[in-house]
Parts: structure tokens; C-alpha cells; sequence
């Protein structure tokens, strides 16, 4: 068994998407183990985001750099840098912004697989590279063209654990053990 976060972000939320994107976990047999609806302060947002994981910014830095590439523009001339930790550092901004700007959805998920089978079910961290069915695939029309030159986060409706250690190290973050619950869906009873 394992155990994911999923947050539905402002723009899910703001959408009126809540109820379809929870359906389609909740379908693909993904046991909801907690949940909450909250505000999120930048405290929170700045840890969930840490300012230490150099992987995790650098590759936001890299894909910006890739898109800017191919957009053939100037990544110097529109965000004062090229190097992929400084552009990773800024993005980490806007998306600090992004996540504290209205109210989010955080749910725990719990199944077999649970973060590979949520990142399958979420899509592509870029719309267009989201194939149809997939959530973003299905629901962002966001584009990283648009989204870096307005200066924000990508809206991309859902966050969801990148792998299990990052899923180790972001539920307790957003969770107290006592506020997840384990109970038998009747699907582990067929499974028995
Ligand atoms: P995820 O795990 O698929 O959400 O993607 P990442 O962990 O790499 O990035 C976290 C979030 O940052 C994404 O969901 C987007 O909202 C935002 N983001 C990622 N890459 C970019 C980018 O190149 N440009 C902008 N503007 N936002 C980005
Ligand atoms: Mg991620």
C-alpha cells in the first residue's frame, strides 16, 4: 500500500472542477484517506515547495529553458537569467504565490502504486504535453509559454507526489497522523 497528496489547486477549485477530479481518483480505486479544505499561508507553501531540493528546482529551471528554446526567446532578456537554479528559484516564487491565492483541496489517496497511478491519472505537468483523459490533458488550458510570461505557476489544476519519498515527506506536512483514517473500501474485500 502506498500513500500520495494530491492538493487541487486554486484554479480547480475555482473552476467548479472539485467533484470531477476527485471522481476520477476515487474510481480508479484510490481509497481517500484524509482531507481538507484550507487557506494555505506561505509558511506551509514554502515547505511543501522547499527552497533546498536543487533537483526539483533546477528541472523547473531546465523545462523553462527548453520552452524559451523553442519559443525562440531570450530567457536573459525576459527573466534576467539562464541558469536553471536562479529560473527554478523564480518559479518557486510564483507557484508560492499561486497556491496561497484562494483555497485549496488536500486529500490523501491510498492504493497500490498510489503515486504512479496518480501521476498517470493527473497527466503531464505541462497541459500541452497532458494526453486527452488524463486530467490536465483534459481540463488545463494553460500553457508554460503563457504562464512564463505572465510570471506565474502554470495552473495545472493538481499537485500530486512526484515519487514516494516525496510523498513521505509531504503528508506529514500537511497531515497529522491522527487526521488519517484507514478503513476497508469494499473493492480490498473482493481483493481478499
Ligand atoms: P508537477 O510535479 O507535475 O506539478 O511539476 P513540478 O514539480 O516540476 O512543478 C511544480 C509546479 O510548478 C507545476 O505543477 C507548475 O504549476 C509549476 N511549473 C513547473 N514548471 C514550470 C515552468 O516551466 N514554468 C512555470 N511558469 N511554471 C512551472
Ligand atoms: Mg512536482
Amino acid at each position: 500500500m502506498e500513500q500520495t497528496l494530491i492538493i487541487l489547486k486554486p484554479d480547480a477549485v475555482s473552476r467548479g472542477l472539485s467533484g470531477e477530479i476527485i471522481k476520477r481518483f476515487e474510481q480508479a480505486g484510490l481509497k481517500i484517506v484524509a482531507g481538507r479544505f484550507q487557506k494555505v499561508d506561505r509558511e506551509l507553501a514554502g515547505k511543501h515547495y522547499p527552497a533546498d531540493r536543487e533537483s526539483f528546482l533546477r528541472g523547473m529551471g531546465q523545462k523553462t529553458l527548453e520552452n524559451y528554446e523553442k519559443m525562440g526567446a531570450d530567457p536573459v532578456k525576459m527573466l534576467g537569467s539562464k541558469d536553471t537554479l536562479e529560473i527554478g528559484k523564480m518559479i518557486r516564487e510564483w507557484l508560492i504565490d499561486y497556491i496561497t491565492s484562494a483555497p485549496v483541496l488536500a486529500l490523501v489517496l491510498e492504493a497500490p502504486h498510489a503515486v504512479e497511478l496518480v501521476r498517470k491519472i493527473g497527466g503531464h505537468t505541462l497541459p500541452l504535453l497532458s494526453p486527452p483523459g488524463t486530467i490536465r490533458g483534459d481540463f488545463a488550458y494553460d500553457s508554460s509559454f503563457l504562464a512564463n510570461t505572465a510570471k506565474r505557476a502554470i495552473k495545472n489544476l493538481v499537485h500530486a507526489s512526484g515519487s514516494v519519498e516525496e510523498a513521505k515527506y509531504e503528508i506529514p506536512l500537511w497531515f497529522k497522523a491522527s487526521e488519517i483514517h484507514a478503513y476497508e473500501r469494499v473493492e480490498e474485500k473482493v481483493m481478499r
